[in-house]
């Protein structure tokens, strides 16, 4: 059994929250988690963060409970980049929407494994025995610029263009899509946000909220509220994702599992 728990706030400074979030039990019995966070002015950011959480799940379907973890990677990337089309198309047709696009972090997981797809900034982290490790590097031109030795992690953090993306869902005709499948265990979490939470709240941070007491749900709502008591100067969004399959195999008291 997987849990999930999310949450979208608007953040201290923002007047429209433009990142959307998705969380989705297929009916193949694995779970679909999207968070995407919408760029562009008229509010065309709001459009094309909302038509990546519509258009992804629709593109996946149907989905063959006997795919396999490369399988259901390449489904995805498929869904998205169908997805990049659409909002590319619209964005083309329309003047309003112009340039508008969105990043992009999914997650389509079992009590085994989980595929990850992501395009720009949002991203995902695993939480396994007390540590968190970030599973997706960031299309951002400070990313590039930490990369490649220019400025250090702390000079990127304060950086007046870290919010530039070097890739977007929306922006281009066609894009390179990230994916990897990774295990993880009961008792394992994966994590997705947006920036809005990365930004201004330290990993470790996030670590022991995510490790602390109480349910998803609270968990989520401490880490939101972590980043608006951290300045709030971005829409925050958050997906928790809990791993609590039982492992196969008879119970120790005997019992059928
Ligand atoms: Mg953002």
């Amino acid at each position: 059994m997987l849990r999930m728990a999310f949450l979208s706030d608007i953040g201290r400074v923002r007047t429209v929250n433009e990142d959307r979030v998705l969380v989705q039990d297929q009916p193949d019995g694995w779970s679909l988690a999207i968070v995407a966070d919408g760029m562009g002015g008229h509010q065309a950011g709001d459009i094309a963060s909302t038509m990546a959480i519509e258009w992804i799940p629709q593109a996946l379907q149907p989905l063959d409970a006997h795919l396999s973890g490369e399988q259901r990677g390449q489904r995805l990337r498929a869904a998205i980049e169908s997805a990049n089309e659409k909002i590319f198309e619209i964005a083309s047709e329309r003047e309003n929407y112009h340039g508008m696009g969105t990043t992009v972090v999914a997650v389509l997981a079992n009590g085994q494994s989980a595929v990850i797809a992501h395009i720009g900034d949002s991203r995902a982290y695993r939480i396994h025995a007390g540590q968190i490790e970030q599973l997706t590097q960031d299309h951002s031109l400070v990313n590039e610029l930490v990369k490649s030795g220019q400025i250090s992690r702390e000079e990127a953090e304060h950086h007046p263009r870290r919010n530039v993306l070097t890739r977007a869902l929306g922006t281009e005709p066609t894009i390179e899509v990230d994916v990897q499948e990774i295990s993880w265990q009961p008792g394992d979490m994966l994590l997705l946000c947006s920036d809005g939470l990365s930004g201004l709240v330290e990993p470790q941070r996030i670590l022991h909220t995510a490790m602390g007491g109480g349910g998803l749900e609270e968990k989520v709502r401490r880490l939101v509220d972590e980043a608006l008591a951290a300045g709030g100067d971005d829409n925050i969004t958050v997906v928790l994702m809990a791993n609590d399959a039982q492992h196969r195999g008879p119970e120790p008291n005997g019992e059928a599992g």
